[in-house]
């Protein structure tokens, strides 16, 4: 909870700090509740979020002093109800063998990094995990996945660069079976710059792993980017339909101020958030708790 709180201080404090100097000599009328539901929102709460943390301050303190303390009070209560629905572990089905997790995301979300910490935590739990290399456009991702299956013990399994990345899910899955692994994790592209190709590519991935096993990938999930704000909210719409998205991965927590944007994500997509990223490093991936988090924004 402490690095979460640092992690997100910055959110916290801009907010607070605005939040403060609204209420100094000034009681709650409409005027206030306006402009508190305005830095709500430049704060990337979303307004739905934003509505219900006023609606909840007006009815308890209309026409009366307010503090910081008060407003604190009422988002972290307003922001937990918020996220709870969302804040979902992890759950593999291992009567799958392999138990297939597809990571989609725009390129720089932080996919390999978090595929890496993800193989150590389920490698740390005794699961035999194998990698594929599935963004075959990158040379530096097949890269970096290799070092991360070193690093955390898994198998993995590449091709050169260019190759289709459909056809290596699918000799990934026959390796991961071969080797009886537990969990397969697919790494994929996300250069959003020729979307209609991405989808499609995308769309192949899983036809392809379906084939295989009709539950196939069990697990979808996409990493975003909280330090792009708005931008995260709008990939989120871009990924869903085509990829099938079960869940939630948002990473660089640590140091943004626009940690807010879960929120805004949560209320309106509704869709589990399995863990966050708060660093760069292999343990840096912590499961989603809603009180915490809300508490760490509210300040
Ligand atoms: P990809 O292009 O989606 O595969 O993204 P990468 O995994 O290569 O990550 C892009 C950059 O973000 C790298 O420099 C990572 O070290 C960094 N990164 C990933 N997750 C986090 C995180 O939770 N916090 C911080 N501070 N950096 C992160």
């Amino acid at each position: 909870f402490q690095r979460l709180r640092e992690g997100l201080s910055r959110t916290s404090s801009q907010l607070t700090g605005q939040i403060t100097s609204l209420f100094t000599k000034r009681k709650l009328d409409d005027a206030t509740l306006q402009d508190l539901e305005d830095l709500l929102i430049q704060a990337d709460l979303g307004v739905e979020t934003a509505l219900r943390i006023t609606d909840t301050l007006a009815s308890e303190r209309y026409g009366k002093d307010v503090t910081g303390t008060d407003v604190s009070r009422i988002m972290a209560s307003e922001i937990t109800k918020v996220l709870s629905p969302v804040a979902k572990p992890l759950e593999l089905d291992l009567n799958h063998k392999p138990h297939v997790i597809l990571v989609v995301g725009v390129n720089g979300t932080g996919k390999t990094t978090t595929i890496g910490k993800l193989a150590a935590k389920l490698s740390g739990a005794g699961l035999k995990v194998m990698l594929a290399a599935g963004d075959t456009f990158r040379a530096a991702a097949i890269e970096q996945l290799k070092i991360w299956a070193e690093r955390t013990g898994s198998d993995i399994v590449s091709s050169k660069l260019g190759a289709d990345a459909a056809g290596l899910a699918y000799e990934a899955y026959e390796q991961a079976k071969l080797k009886q692994s537990d969990v397969l994790i697919v790494d994929t592209a996300g250069r959003l710059q020729n979307k209609t190709e991405l989808m499609a590519e995308l769309e192949k991935i899983v036809r392809v792993l379906g084939k295989l096993d009709p539950d196939a990938p069990h697990t979808v999930l996409q990493t975003l980017d909280a330090t792009t704000g708005q931008n995260a909210m709008n990939q989120v719409e871009i990924f869903r339909n085509v990829a099938g998205v079960t869940g939630l991965i948002m990473t660089k927590l640590d140091g943004t101020a626009r940690g807010g944007i879960l929120v805004a994500i949560a209320a309106k997509h509704k869709l589990p958030v399995y863990f966050i990223g708060v660093g760069e490093g292999i343990d840096d991936l912590e499961p989603f708790e809603a009180k915490d988090f809300a508490q760490a924004i509210a300040g």
